[in-house]
């Protein structure tokens, strides 16, 4: 499975995959200075379907207004029908998405005022980033030696790909030391996220995620809230040391690419008895219902690419 597709989708046009470029001399390639989504589509019994597409796009335009972007070509709903468009145009059961909006610079300064922003959208076949196995067991994680931005230095809002050098040194560091993923605390010295997901935990039955003040707002991270809240269980957001990790019961982390995953094991200590834990199971359960089509808030959350 590589990242190929028939058709990517460039300021308007659907192009073939082989003429969707940027020049070498791009402000977005040499500062950072661009915005993303990940996004998934799934298969459901009524053909793909793109999970919360709409708080997808919104967040990508949300982005590129925190890094300083003033005007856009596009609102959200034009994005979320390219979207659309793009994944029935290459016609994938199911697709990972990632749309991107870059500054385009006559001059390579460090402004944004002196360019424009343009905007691509490609997808691609991507199964979940840690695989089958990991779904089913969990991930082994490590904390970070690296800190999670200050949110007065980098913008912890908005997805800006000059933040992901951070996120980056942080995975690279934790699969070189052997682990799956890496917990980042703050610069306070207090849980965050992970490089790609939020975080959540469980104590005597209860969960608790870390606030949002200065951690990316995860879509799935809210939508496991709603679906907690819907089984029946108390969650609260609250500041953690990675103390309180290490005595949890469990520990599960969100995302677009991740999913829904247990953490079996964070700096060599496992966590609970080291498996899948209860509360975590029937989350994820409720989760790939969700996506797939079958649960009483599929249809809410969910774009049917067939319309
Ligand atoms: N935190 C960070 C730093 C991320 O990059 C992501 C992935 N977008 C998340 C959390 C999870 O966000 P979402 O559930 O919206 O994919």
């Amino acid at each position: 499975m590589g990242i190929e597709s028939d058709f990517i989708w460039m300021d308007g046009v659907l192009l073939p995959y082989d003429q969707a470029v940027v020049p070498f001399l791009t402000s977005g390639l040499h500062y950072g200075i661009a915005v993303f989504e990940g996004i998934r589509c799934y298969p459901t019994g009524r053909g793909p379907a793109i999970f919360r597409l709409n708080e997808h796009m919104t967040r990508l335009v949300e982005s590129a207004k925190i890094l300083g972007f003033r005007s856009l070509p596009y609102n959200p709903g034009d994005l979320s029908r390219a979207a659309v468009e793009l994944v029935r145009a290459n016609g994938f059961a199911s697709c990972y998405i990632r749309p991107l909006i870059y500054l385009s610079s006559p001059k390579l300064n460090l402004s944004i005022d002196d360019g424009q922003p343009r905007t691509g959208i490609a997808c691609w076949e991507w199964g979940n980033i840690y695989g089958p196995d990991f779904l089913k067991n969990g991930v082994r994680a490590n904390i970070s030696s690296y800190t999670r931005h200050h949110p007065n230095i980098a913008m912890t809002k908005a997805k800006i790909s000059g933040n992901y050098a951070n996120s980056i040194l942080a995975k690279t560091e934790s699969e070189r030391l052997g682990f799956d993923e890496a917990i980042m605390l703050d610069p306070q010295g207090y849980v965050a996220e992970c490089t790609g997901e939020n975080l959540f935990v469980v104590h005597d039955g209860q969960i608790s995620t870390p606030p949002l003040a200065a951690i990316l707002e995860g879509i799935t991270r809210d939508a496991l809230i709603h679906l907690a809240a819907d089984l029946g269980y108390s969650i609260t957001e609250r500041m953690m040391g990675r103390d309180m990790l290490y005595t949890a019961d469990e520990v599960f982390v969100c995302g677009t690419a991740a999913e829904v995953v247990a953490v079996r094991e964070i700096d060599f200590r496992p966590i609970g008895n080291g498996q899948i834990g209860s509360i975590t199971a029937d989350i994820q359960k409720a989760f790939y219902e969700v996506v797939g089509g079958t649960h009483p808030r599929s249809d809410g959350w969910l774009t049917y690419v067939s319309g």
